[in-house]
Formats: structure tokens, C-alpha cells, sequence
């Protein structure tokens, strides 16, 4: 059961307060007040924990500066919207809003080879304005031969590279548990010139222990990539995993899912799902178009399949697109094949720009429409 109270309210009010006490007359049930800043307002919301379903909700409702109570089902109670809840939620780290209505590419290396390539890399997306770039130093492979990422060696001159061209967030795969006091350490060394987004790869999707772990921290945002063999409920209860332990700042990013009808891409394209995981759940969505389609395909119009899936994440409303980019797709010691070049990173962003554009448009029309009617 959530209580949320008229905006204006805050946590430490005497409202919240009277709220607490008519909670701790039903036994069993705790009380967690969380302070939601939205785009449009913010308001307070009192969590009823416990066996909730003998607690009536009018006692609430009729409590001073409540505005409504809300019955929420066990699905999702922290990450999931339920109805009548503010619409924009998400979070905001290193002055970069991230949310429903917010708009970022995270384009860059997605295993850091030199740190030659990393410089050239953030060089590039700094002309560009970009604030926000991948980078992976723990590389989970198939194959136990492959390479497994520079892990915690790069990291000093990754997050010094970062500082210096101005990128305030680099998402970052981490895999194992003392990855994440690796990525601390390294930030804290690196006297916090950047910020870390955690990934939790598609391969760690239901890695409970790992998922609670970067819950238990409220440093550090995540980036959730979708399970690629489980159901979309599994990947966003995993995501419940993470803000249940207490870091709600959770990002879900589509990445495609494993299936042989997706061929000749690696990942059947799942972004048709972006408007759904909007619907249900108040995390910010993200879309990777490079682990979805795997290669440089060429469509007959010209456009790259990269291009092609990427504008179909955008126009249904995506929050952020990773892509994967190298100065020497070559040299890559990892998804070479998938990288887009520096070069080409001018016309993506323009073609981005236009599908973003569009995606726009359509929202604002409809709203105009929904005005005129009322
Ligand atoms: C990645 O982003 O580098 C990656 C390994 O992605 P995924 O977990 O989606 O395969
Ligand atoms: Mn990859």
C-alpha cells in the first residue's frame, strides 16, 4: 500500500508523521517514506510494508494532507506504476536527469582495449556535447580463450580520461560483487572526475546476490540489461531485486532477446517493448541497438540495420541509447563487428536527432489533441 500525500508535504512534516503512527497500530507493518522528485512536482509516498491486506485504506485517507492511497499488487511495488502515481519519475546523477522524458546517447568502446582509444573515443563524443559514454572493463564471454576485459587495471585512466573530456557518466559492466568496490576505489582515486552508471549484463540478469548487492548501495546508479532468455516480468522482478534493497535509481535497457527467429541479427529486436516496460514500470528506458543487431548490415536503402533499429527504439520513445563505437572496429578485442566508427558518429547522431525529433511531435500532438477535447 503506498500513501502519497499532497505536494508540498515532506518527509520530515508533521502529515508523514501522524501517517507513521496510524501505521504502527496494525501489526507487522513498517512504514518506508521516500521523497520522489518528478519532473513536474514532487511529492512524498509512505510505503506500507507488511501483510497489508487487512489494513483499510479509508483510516489513511481520511489523515491530514493525504492525497490518495494506493493498493499496489506484490508485482513491482517499488519500480512498477501503479495507477494514479506521478507520471515522471526516474533520477538524477551528476546533473543529468535521467527519466520518462529524458533523452541521452551512451555511445562508446564496448571493451576498452588502449588507452589511446579511450582518449579518442571521449575526444570525439566531447565535440559532440555527449555527456554520458560506455566503457567496459569486466567483459563476461562465451568463450573462457576470449578476452576478458583489462578489468580493474584500466580503470584509473579511463575514469581520468573521462574527467578530462567532460563525460560526467560511463556505464560500466561489472560482474562479480568486488567489481563494485574496484569501481569505487578507482573513482574515489581518480578524485570523482567521472560518475559510474553500473551494468548488470544480460548474462547476470538473475545474479540475486549481485543484484542486491549494487541495491545496497545508493552511490551509484544501474543500467538493468534485459534477461535474453527470460520473460520481461523476470528482468523487471529482478529490477524490484534492486530498489527492494534500497537503490531505486534503476535504468532498463532492451537489448534483444535469444531466439533463432531473430536471425540474421544476433538478438531477435525487442524494442517494440519500450512503450510496455514505460507502461509498467517508472524506469527510465534504455535501448542498445549494437548487442541487438551484432554486425554492419546494410539495408537496401543504405541505412544501417544499427541505424534502422535504432530509430525504431526512438520513435516508440526510448530514454537512452548504448551503442557501441571504436576508432578501429579492427583492432576491437571485442564486438568489432558491431562497431560503428568516430567517423560515423556525425550522421548517427543526426539521424537520432531526427527520429528523436519526431518522437516529439507525435507526444505533442497528441497532448494538443487531448486538450482541445476537454
Ligand atoms: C555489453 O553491453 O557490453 C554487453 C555485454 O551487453 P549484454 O549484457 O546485453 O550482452
Ligand atoms: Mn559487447
Amino acid at each position: 500500500m503506498i500513501v502519497i500525500m499532497t505536494p508540498g508535504i515532506g518527509a520530515a512534516s508533521a502529515e508523514v508523521e501522524e501517517v507513521k503512527r496510524q501505521a504502527r497500530k496494525y501489526e507487522g507493518i513498517e512504514t518506508n517514506v521516500h521523497e520522489v522528485v518528478g519532473k513536474i512536482r514532487g511529492v512524498t509516498e509512505i510505503y506500507l510494508i507488511g501483510p497489508t491486506a487487512t489494513v483499510p485504506s479509508d483510516d489513511f485517507e481520511a489523515l491530514p494532507g493525504v492525497e490518495r492511497v494506493i493498493r499496489v499488487s506484490d508485482r513491482y511495488k517499488l519500480i512498477g506504476r501503479h495507477r494514479g502515481q506521478v507520471e515522471a519519475v526516474g533520477f538524477e546523477y551528476r546533473g543529468i536527469a535521467f527519466n520518462h522524458e529524458s533523452f541521452h546517447v551512451i555511445p562508446g568502446l564496448c571493451a576498452v582495449d588502449t588507452r589511446e582509444h579511450v582518449d579518442l573515443t571521449f575526444a570525439a563524443l566531447a565535440r559532440h556535447g555527449i555527456r554520458t559514454a560506455r566503457m567496459g572493463a569486466y567483459k563476461p564471454r562465451t568463450s573462457p580463450y576470449d578476452f576478458q576485459g583489462h578489468g580493474k587495471e584500466c580503470l584509473p585512466y579511463v575514469f581520468e580520461l573521462a574527467g578530462k573530456h567532460g563525460i560526467q557518466v560511463v556505464t560500466m559492466e561489472i560482474t562479480a560483487i568486488k567489481h563494485l568496490d574496484e569501481v569505487r576505489a578507482a573513482l574515489r582515486a581518480s578524485g570523482d572526475a567521472t560518475g559510474v552508471m553500473l551494468q548488470i549484463g544480460t548474462r547476470n540478469s538473475q545474479n540475486f546476490e549481485l543484484l542486491k548487492e549494487v541495491g545496497q548501495q545508493k552511490e551509484l546508479p544501474v543500467l538493468y540489461k534485459r534477461g535474453m532468455g527470460i520473460t520481461l516480468e523476470e528482468s523487471i522482478n529482478a529490477c524490484e531485486y534492486i530498489a527492494s534493497e534500497g537503490n531505486r535509481q534503476v535504468a532498463f535497457c532492451l537489448r534483444g532477446v535469444k531466439s533463432h527467429l531473430g536471425d540474421p541479427h544476433r538478438n531477435l529486436v525487442d524494442f517494440a517493448h519500450v512503450p510496455v516496460v514505460k507502461r509498467l514500470t517508472r524506469m527510465p528506458v534504455c535501448i542498445d541497438p549494437s548487442h541487438s543487431v551484432g554486425g554492419r548490415v546494410e539495408a537496401a536503402d543504405g541505412l544501417l540495420d544499427i541505424f534502422h533499429v535504432t530509430a525504431q527504439g526512438i520513435i516508440a520513445g526510448a530514454n537512452m541509447v548504448l551503442v557501441d563505437f571504436h576508432p578501429a572496429p579492427s583492432k576491437a578485442l571485442c564486438d568489432g563487428p558491431q562497431a560503428l566508427t568516430l567517423d560515423e558518429l556525425p550522421a548517427f547522431l543526426d539521424d537520432v536527432a531526427i527520429v528523436r525529433d519526431a518522437y516529439e511531435k507525435r507526444v505533442a500532438r497528441l497532448r494538443g489533441a487531448n486538450v482541445r477535447a476537454a
